[in-house]
């Protein structure tokens, strides 16, 4: 795959760190457009887990040996790597270790909403959530009584802010939202979420899974109570998830898990706990992961977080061109021109989502189709599934070439 003429990111020198790029499926080289599902892992990040494994790796906390020693403090300051990540100045102590963006949702309903909520409380959340969010805080409410609420989404694919001043309100205790959208690409303000629900004394808990990986984010600029990512969307590691809690609140919030690891004392009547953030880590945690992903983060810095912001919305840009060319494909999201994340989905008409999918896997052109785990945005759009390309600092304007041929190869099998 050739250079591509976006000038931010040096994308062949990039694409070297890969070697699962140059895989070829029946005599085609991969073009992976599924990185909002997983994004593929650079080989310095694999040669930390490699390394990691072949020279230090021991059970943490609990050893005096060296190597548990030696484990223990990469472990530690992956935490403080992390904080740094994405600017949260209390450093490991408000950042604790996850399997993945789910987890430290549950995380959130369970040891805070569990407790906190009750039938006179509401939860506003909005259409365009991920079931991660969306079905954690529905079964919250359940098990409490409060009350789910939804921020509409307007026809162009943003969220209706004169809706969102209707419904948060007194009785609103949570505000959780996603930051970029995993369906439509739309990048919420959630700044100014975090102002209206601070102003009604409700936290709020952003869903940063498709923003982490792809912009910079200062989670003190935009003032969120929580904030909640994945390793593997962000060149990381599969089973790593990251969930940043204002240390005033983790501190005030039980554990959600218990066992070993986060205890202070133990006795036969009852049991204190571990300071922050090792109180959220039962048991044996994440540890080559979480060294991992600290990895992942150097890496992205060294990028640079806003040359991928760019590269990934001129990439989302391009596509949108090259498929609304022909008339017959309605793109889901803002219109072009409009900052998104590094994400389209879109219809080809008639086509269904998982047909269109499996002709372009012929000519080795991986994207996704289905609901992408927001059904109900999907039956408020009126499809029932949608077709996804999604970019990473890897991808080219070549690739979305490849990607708009495929296409049209399905146009014509179907016409
Ligand atoms: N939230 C959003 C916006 C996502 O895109 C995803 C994954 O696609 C998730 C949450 C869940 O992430 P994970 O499967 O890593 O828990």
């Amino acid at each position: 795959m050739g250079q591509t003429d976006i000038e931010h990111l040096d994308v062949a020198a990039i694409r070297e760190e890969y070697p699962i790029l140059q895989r070829e499926f029946g005599g085609e080289q991969l073009v992976y457009l599924d990185n909002a599902a997983t994004t593929q892992t650079p080989d310095r990040v694999v040669d930390t887990i490699a390394d990691y494994y072949r020279h230090t790796n021991a059970n943490v906390h609990r050893g005096l040996h060296q190597l548990s020693q030696e484990a223990s403090v990469a472990y530690e300051d992956a935490h403080d790597r992390v904080a740094d990540f994405i600017g949260a100045s209390g450093g490991r102590e408000e950042i604790v270790f996850t399997k993945n963006t789910t987890e430290s949702e549950n995380l959130v309903a369970y040891a805070w909403g569990l407790n906190e909520l009750g039938p006179e409380d509401e939860v506003v959340l909005t259409e365009m959530e991920h079931h991660a969010s969306l079905v954690t805080w529905q079964q919250i409410c359940k098990k409490t009584g409060a009350t789910c609420r939804y921020i509409e989404v307007q026809d162009d694919g943003t969220l209706d802010m004169d809706h969102a001043h209707e419904l948060i309100g007194d009785d609103t205790a949570m505000v959780s939202v996603v930051h970029v959208s995993n369906t439509l690409g739309t990048v919420n303000p959630v700044s100014e979420l975090a102002d209206i629900a601070h102003d009604h004394d409700a936290y709020i808990f952003v869903d940063g899974a498709q923003s982490v990986p792809n912009r910079p984010v200062d989670v003190e600029a935009i003032d969120a109570d929580f904030l909640a990512f994945s390793g593997h969307k962000m060149a990381g590691p599969t089973g790593i998830g990251v969930l940043y809690g204002k240390k005033h609140i983790l501190e005030e919030m039980e554990p959600y898990l218990f066992g070993g690891m986060m205890i202070n004392k133990v006795t036969f009547e009852d049991s204190t706990w571990h300071e922050l953030p090792w109180k959220f880590e039962a048991g044996t945690p994440v540890i080559c992961q979480g060294i991992a992903l600290a990895e992942a983060c150097d890496y992205l810095d060294d990028i640079g977080m806003d040359a991928i912001r760019r590269h990934e919305n001129e990439l989302a840009q391009y596509a949108i061109e090259q498929l609304e060319g022909e008339g017959d494909i309605d793109i889901l999201g803002p219109p072009a021109g409009v900052e998104r994340g590094g994400l389209v989905s879109f219809n080809l008409n008639s086509v269904h989502a998982h047909d269109l999918s499996s002709i372009l896997n012929d000519s080795a052109v991986a994207i996704r189709a289905g609901d992408h785990c927001t059904q109900p945005l999907h039956d408020k759009l009126g499809v029932p599934a949608s077709a996804r390309a999604s970019f990473y600092v890897y991808n080219t304007k070549e690739e979305v070439d490849k990607l708009v041929e495929a296409i049209d190869d399905a146009r014509q099998l179907f016409a």
